[in-house]
């Protein structure tokens, strides 16, 4: 048994995670700001004697917490429309939290995960993407806040490693879907099932033949446990994702076929850098973690719409208490 702190724990991703660690046996100490998640995800596990919530931000010291051997960070706003929001605080979260993450893993001796995200790749121009990958991101666009605040943390999370022995992992995560989103999430899955389920026209950003590669949380939270608990070494980055690349055309189509819903989309302007083909190369993932994605995105996508229904299976605060 593990003693654990999540980070972000009542976020989309980190609401799987602690869930699974719980169900695991680890004793999980999830902390959030609820700058974007939905503090009702605070109590989902809050039956389970192994389980422990604090309001907490990252951008402040975490100096206070401690005797872990694990620790995962995962704070910070996703979705493009809520990390633009306040643009500065999301470099602090991304900035500042590395730090002081870092400082807290140094202190108790914790391994440490770091979130990272497909973004440090930002509108690429080789496809599909690999670690190795140097990225083309605009370091005074939109997306900055998010992309350069993630690029500085990998930074300092090699640096932490490199110069004070902290055992890292840093993985680059790509979009990823599932239960548990946020039905204000804004991101396309989400944007797109809950206007398809309320008889809305799908918003279409451009003109749609822009692609991404979702891969199914459960899937994704795998991949972290692996890369985290594998007898590996290796420090990263490595990318997680799921490989099946789809245009946004497509998947509004996929969306319509599995609601029973005739799509009308509504097309409106792209979001500057706004990235037009995304799909990773996920071979060192398979190499070094023996990990690949197995769900397939109309099943994945299946049970995310019965979520967005109420239908709210799997249950998984029930699995983990
Ligand atoms: N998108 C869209 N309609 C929406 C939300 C997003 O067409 O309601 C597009 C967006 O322009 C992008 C893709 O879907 O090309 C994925 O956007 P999302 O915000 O989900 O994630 P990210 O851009 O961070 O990959």
């Amino acid at each position: 048994m593990a003693t654990v702190l999540v980070t972000g724990g009542c976020g989309f991703i980190g609401t799987h995670l602690v869930g699974r660690l719980l169900r695991q046996g680890d004793r999980v100490v999830s902390i959030d700001s609820h700058y974007t998640s939905d503090p009702a995800n605070a109590s989902l596990y809050g039956s389970n004697p192994n389980y422990e919530f604090i309001n907490r931000d990252v951008r402040y010291p975490l100096s206070d917490l401690g005797g872990f051997d694990e620790i995962y960070n995962l704070a910070c706003p996703a979705s493009p429309i809520h990390y633009q929001r306040d643009p500065v605080m999301t470099i602090n979260t991304n900035v500042m939290g590395a730090i002081h993450t870092l400082e807290l893993a140094r202190r108790s001796g914790a391994k440490v995960f770091q979130a990272s995200t497909s973004e440090v790749y930002g509108d690429p121009k080789v496809h599909p993407q690999p670690e190795t990958y140097l990225g083309n991101v605009n370091s005074f666009g939109p997306r900055a806040c998010y992309d350069e605040g993630k690029r500085c943390a990998e930074t300092i999370f090699r640096e932490y490693a490199a110069q004070y022995g902290v055992d890292i992992r840093i993985a680059r995560i790509f979009n990823t879907y599932g239960p548990f989103m946020h039905p204000n999430d804004g991101r396309v899955v989400s944007n797109f099932i809950t206007q398809a389920l309320s008889g809305k026209p799908i918003s279409v950003y451009g003109n749609g033949e822009q692609t991404r590669s979702f891969c199914y949380v459960t899937d994704l939270v795998d991949g972290i446990l692996r890369f985290m608990r594998g007898p590996s070494t290796f420090q990263g980055p490595c990318n997680l994702g799921n490989p099946n690349e789809v245009t946004i055309n497509q998947l509004a189509e996929q969306i319509g076929l599995l609601t029973e819903t005739s799509v009308i989309r509504v097309h409106t302007a792209r979001p500057q850098d706004d990235p037009m083909r995304r799909r990773p190369d996920i071979t060192l993932a398979q190499r070094i973690l023996d990990w690949s994605p197995t769900t397939s995105l109309p099943d994945g996508l299946q049970e995310t719409i019965n979520y967005f229904s109420g239908i709210r299976s799997p249950n998984l605060a029930e699995r983990a208490a």
